[in-house]
């Protein structure tokens, strides 16, 4: 996504809100991680309208980002939480989430994940697999209390978008096989320490086609049936995320209403509560990396590298996905265009965060805008190269506030010893 509403250029310099950027990185160093408040709540406000026939409960996927001022921000707008992890659910629960509107997912919950979930009184786990349904009930048997759960089915169906990011065909290790709800179910039935209360699903990422989902829903809605037949009562229907935001101009993600107008018609009569999991359609424009470009250098053919103080280490997204970032000068001005590697410090050839791009020919010691970075952005960031991490800054209107201090070198070995 190049410049919105939130993120835009003023005279010639970028904006995010009524802040400067250039400013930003003046007081705050670079690398820095940007992200707009307003942005979040008008992502948040635009699913929740365009979903509003539904009985439903958002509940925002963390790991997108799970800066606590963002969950906070998004908590005091009511949403709900998806946590796949006990730090997940920690971090939740700090940012000021009620449990009542967290729900657990995750196919490797640890027992003590599982107890830490059931103490919170989440509303309900998610279970992946028969083993995991077992482990669940014993640890609700020695806590004295029933764990309500949903099963998360896998439909079995392929949503055209990256390989990494698809999770609901039967090649993947996400979820039960619709195959083997029946019997999922029936395990459930016997277990006298787990409740369902539930049936989920979620079939990937970042999902240009509306049609996938309905199909999968169907298989949902089926499993949901067979479910009832059998005397249980489906309270929620998990529905999961994967809703799409523009990354590139030239390939916009369809308007979240295309998705909300098929599925209303499908659900809107439900008796269940509809949960949904958005997580990158929240924040994934939310946030930019401000970085500086430190050197340019041409090889003997004359290929362009613009090499920055960002790393694969502050967003992986290029190279784990081959995923494409716009990049924008945070000063606008007339300047040849060049092509251009944009690439990081880090010791891996995959440290990239564009190929052969066409840009402005930035200079030595300029800033650069990396946009679309609030998803599975700081959340994916390592200290690999001993990088401390970046610091991370909320803009609401003209306010800026630091909402994580930049690492230190002494925060990096605290937990070392000789
Ligand atoms: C990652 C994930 C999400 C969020 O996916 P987005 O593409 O960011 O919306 C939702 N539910 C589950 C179970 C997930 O694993």
């Amino acid at each position: 996504m190049p410049t919105d509403e939130f993120f835009y250029y003023k005279k010639d310099h970028l904006y995010c809100e009524d802040v400067k950027l250039a400013d930003l990185a003046e007081k705050f160093g670079t690398p820095l991680y940007v992200t707009s408040k307003s942005s979040i709540v008008a992502q948040y406000r635009r699913f929740e309208k365009a979903f509003k026939p539904l009985n439903r409960l958002t509940c925002y996927s963390v790991k997108a980002n799970y800066s606590l001022a963002v969950l906070r921000a998004l908590a005091q707008e009511g949403c709900g939480f998806d946590v796949n992890s006990g730090g997940e659910l920690f971090r939740a629960l700090e940012a000021g989430a009620k449990p009542k509107k967290i729900i657990f997912a995750g196919v490797a919950k640890t027992r003590n994940e599982i107890e830490f979930a059931l103490r919170s009184k989440v509303l309900f786990q998610k279970v992946e697999s028969f083993s995991e349904m077992r482990a669940i009930d014993e640890a609700a048997k020695s806590l004295k209390t029933v764990a309500p759960i949903a099963i998360r089915v896998n439909p079995n169906v392929v949503a055209e978008t990256h390989p990494y990011i698809t999770t609901g065909n039967d090649e993947k290790k996400f979820g039960i096989d619709d195959a083997l709800a029946e019997e999922a179910l029936s395990l459930a039935a016997t277990l006298k320490h787990v409740k369902l209360v539930g049936l989920a699903m979620h079939i990937g990422s970042q999902i240009f086609d509306a049609q996938a989902y309905l199909e999968a829903l169907f298989k949902l809605l089926s499993v949901k049936a067979l479910a009832e037949s059998k005397g249980f009562d489906v309270k929620y229907l998990d529905v999961g995320g994967g809703f799409p935001i523009t990354y590139r101009q030239t390939q916009p993600a369809p308007d979240i209403e295309v998705f909300a107008e098929k599925f209303i018609p499908l659900l809107k009569n439900q008796s269940a509560q509809i949960v949904f999991e958005p997580g990158r359609y929240i924040v994934g424009n939310a946030s930019v990396i401000l970085t500086e470009a430190l050197y340019r250098k041409q090889n003997h053919r004359g290929k362009n590298f613009v090499i920055v103080d960002a790393a694969m280490t502050e967003l992986m997204r290029p190279m784990l996905y081959e995923a494409y970032h716009d990049i924008l000068p945070v000063e606008r001005k007339e300047r040849e265009i060049i092509i251009a590697d944009v690439v990081g410090g880090a010791c891996e050839s995959g440290d990239f965060f564009a190929l052969d791009r066409e840009m402005p020919d930035v200079k030595e010691g300029e800033l650069l805008a990396i946009f679309s970075a609030g998803a599975y952005g700081a959340t994916m960031a390592s200290n690999y190269n001993a990088r401390p991490r970046a610091a991370e800054v909320m803009v609401s209107g003209k306010k800026a506030k630091l909402i994580r201090r930049r690492e230190t070198y002494k925060q990096l070995i605290q937990n070392e010893e000789i």
